[in-house]
C-alpha cells in the first residue's frame, strides 16, 4: 500500500467513526518494533517478536515461533514503557515466519497523559511514521472521545497529503 491509498484510507477511517459508526474500517500503524513476548502466566524464556502495526483495539507480531491461539501474552518493550498485555487471536505461518495477531486490554501508561494530542504527534500519526506502537494507542484511546484532536487528524491529513484528499473524496461525497 503507497502513502497516499494509507492516507487515504486514514481520511476515511475517520470520516466514519462519525457517521457511520458500525463500517469504520481500522486503520493501522506500521511500527516494525522489536518486542518480547511472554506466555502468561510466566512460561518459559521471552520470544523475541517485532510489532508490525498498530491498530485501535490489536496489533500484529511477527516472531519465529508460533503463539497458541487464545493464549494470554505480554508484550515487553526496550523502553520504559509499561508491558501491554493481551490475548492471541490467530497465530500462522510456517518455516519459521509467524504472524499473530493480538487483541490488547487496556494500556496502562507509565506517564500521566496529556489533556490533547500533542502538536507533533499529529503529523507523525498521519504520516505513519515515528510513533512507536505505545504512543500509537495512546493516540488511538485518544482519538476514541475527542472529537476536535479527531478533526485535526482529518485536517492533517488532507493538508500533508492532498492527494490522499482527494481519493477519499471521489469514494465519498463530501469530507
Ligand atoms: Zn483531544
Amino acid at each position: 500500500m503507497n502513502q497516499t491509498q494509507r492516507v487515504g484510507e486514514l481520511v476515511e477511517s475517520r470520516r466514519s467513526v462519525e457517521t457511520r459508526p458500525n463500517r469504520r474500517k481500522e486503520f493501522r500503524y506500521p511500527t516494525h518494533e522489536l518486542v518480547q513476548i511472554e506466555l502468561l502466566p510466566g512460561r518459559g524464556d521471552p520470544v523475541p517478536a517485532t510489532v508490525i502495526d498498530v491498530a485501535k483495539s490489536g496489533l500484529r507480531l511477527e516472531l519465529v515461533r508460533p503463539l497458541p491461539r487464545c493464549s494470554r501474552i505480554e508484550i515487553l518493550f526496550s523502553t520504559s514503557e509499561l508491558p501491554i498485555s493481551g490475548e492471541v487471536r490467530y497465530c500462522h505461518g510456517f518455516d519459521g515466519v509467524y504472524y499473530a495477531g493480538i487483541f490488547i486490554d487496556e494500556v496502562v501508561h507509565s506517564r500521566p497523559l496529556p489533556e490533547h494530542l500533542h502538536d507533533d504527534e499529529i503529523p507523525l500519526y498521519v504520516g505513519g511514521d515515528g510513533l512507536s506502537t505505545v504512543e500509537v494507542l495512546r493516540v488511538e484511546q485518544h482519538l476514541s472521545h475527542c472529537v476536535a484532536c479527531h478533526r485535526s487528524i482529518r485536517v492533517a491529513a488532507v493538508t500533508l497529503y492532498p492527494a490522499a484528499g482527494r481519493l477519499a473524496l471521489r469514494r465519498n461525497d463530501s469530507l
